[in-house]
């Protein structure tokens, strides 16, 4: 899968993106990324790439001309690669939606996607109505530029790229997966500070383990994320009929606590 990213500083998004697990997966080349300066596309001889904002107001904005010239560098790279290909053009802004699993895992569909950061200000409207398919947010709060909204969709997306994680990472039983939050887990050693593993973890009985993981991971959500928590219960009728719940009360009965 090939990431592109357009941005004022493209060390900053290639240094933070080339560690650990990502950087395993660009080196087994499963995830590409290539981050563009667009100052390198500005048509005038300072490199130029902001100015004032019409109307007056505080702060400049990002122009037009430079992002164009450079989504069309990107796009060219990529029509060469795949001439049918037709992009997603992600500017990461406060004015989009937010940013969630479900979205990740639609954007690791793509072969290729290209990311807008936009500093200052923003960026002039009228290039973002040229070329931009996705707005999208990573929270509602305003940073002053969009290379760490970028790393981390950029993260968040690669890590669901096939081969990218390897069986002991598998992102199948995480958080948001099925709509609740992972279940609490332990590792070695069994005490520590007089905390003990939960005596179920140690049973090696996988029905015990998989109805006290759920029932965690249900109390959980409803503890931390209510909303996630009511949504939940309204999508998975089945896990709450009297049936279900006292099949699960008679495990959890006998599992000691
Ligand atoms: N004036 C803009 C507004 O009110 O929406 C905010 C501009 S912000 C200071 C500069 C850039 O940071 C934005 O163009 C965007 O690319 C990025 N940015 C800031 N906060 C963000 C967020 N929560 N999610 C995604 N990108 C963000």
């Amino acid at each position: 899968m090939h990431f592109y990213v357009m941005t004022l500083f493209p060390d900053m998004v290639l240094s933070g993106l080339r560690t650990s697990i990502l950087a395993r997966g660009m080196d087994k080349e499963l995830i590409h990324v290539e981050a563009y300066n667009i100052r390198d596309y500005a048509d005038n001889k300072h490199n130029k790439v902001d100015d004032y904002t019409y109307g007056g107001g505080a702060g400049m904005l990002m122009q037009a001309q430079p992002i164009y010239s450079c989504y069309q560098a990107i796009l060219k790279v990529i029509k060469e690669r795949e001439p049918d290909a037709n992009p997603r053009v992600v500017y990461v802004t406060p004015q989009g939606s937010v940013f969630s699993q479900g979205m990740a895992r639609d954007f690791a569909k793509d072969d290729n996607i290209i990311f807008l950061c936009g500093h200052y200000e923003g960026i002039d409207e009228r290039v973002l109505e040229e070329i931009v398919t996705d707005y999208v947010s990573i929270g509602d709060y305003v940073l002053t530029g969009g290379e760490l909204p970028a790393m981390v969709m950029i993260d968040a997306v690669a890590r669901l790229v096939p081969g990218v994680l390897n069986n002991e990472e598998s992102a199948e039983t995480e958080s948001f997966d099925d709509g609740l939050l992972e279940y609490p887990q332990y590792s070695r050693p069994e005490v520590w500070m007089e905390k003990r593993v939960p005596p179920v973890l140690l049973s090696g009985n996988h029905q015990n383990v998989d109805v006290w993981r759920f029932q965690k991971s249900l109390e959980r959500t409803k503890e931390r994320r209510p909303e996630l928590y009511d949504k939940y219960v309204e999508e998975h009728p089945e896990q709450f009929t009297p049936k279900a719940i006292k099949k699960r009360n008679r495990i959890l009965d006998k599992i000691e606590d």
